[in-house]
This record gives C-alpha cells, sequence and structure tokens, in this order.
C-alpha cells in the first residue's frame, strides 16, 4: 500500500491539514462491544477504528493502524455523548449524583 501512503501524504502537505480517505457514518461502522470500538474496513484489508470513548470526546477520525488512512466518521456528537451518559447512568445507578 506504497502507492496510497504516498498519494496521501501529498495530498496533506499540499492541504496543509487532515485530508479523510472517505466520511463514514457511524451507522455504518461494526462496533465491538468488548473493545468499545468502532471498526470499518479500510481498502488495505485492515480496518479504520474509533473507540466509543474518542467519539464522545467529539473526535472524528478513524485511524488504520496498518497505513496512513483515515476516514471521518459522520455521527451527531451531542446526541452520541448524550446516548453514552444514559447507558451509563442506566448500567450503574448508583453513579447518579442525588440533589442534596
Ligand atoms: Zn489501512
Amino acid at each position: 500500500m506504497i502507492e496510497i501512503d504516498r498519494e496521501y501524504f501529498l495530498v496533506k502537505a499540499h492541504k496543509g491539514m487532515t485530508v479523510y480517505h472517505d466520511e463514514v457514518e457511524i451507522e455504518d461502522f461494526e462496533y465491538d462491544e468488548d473493545e468499545d470500538t468502532y471498526f470499518f474496513p479500510c481498502p488495505c484489508g485492515d480496518q479504520f477504528q474509533i473507540s466509543k470513548q474518542d467519539l464522545i470526546d467529539g473526535e472524528e477520525d478513524a485511524t488504520c493502524p496498518s497505513c496512513s488512512l483515515v476516514v471521518r466518521v459522520i455521527y451527531d456528537k451531542t446526541a452520541f455523548a448524550a446516548k453514552q451518559e444514559e447507558i451509563e447512568n442506566t448500567k450503574n445507578p448508583k453513579l447518579i449524583k442525588e440533589k442534596a
């Protein structure tokens, strides 16, 4: 995948910012509950990945560990964070702070 890498770096150097290989909606990612990570197939044969925590933090770059491609994750940051908070609160009711 040297060809892809070279092309990527040339474009990146030209624009001086992250150039996304593609933009992918979060619904199209595969979610691995054990790793709390979203995966999407990369053209190099490996997978783009971004953790649930990264998404909650507002991160939108899913990177591939085997090449330098990056895809932008399309998702509603506010809704995603709120939904995760809701799930965590449901799983750990003791963590909900009681109002004094
Ligand atoms: Zn790759």
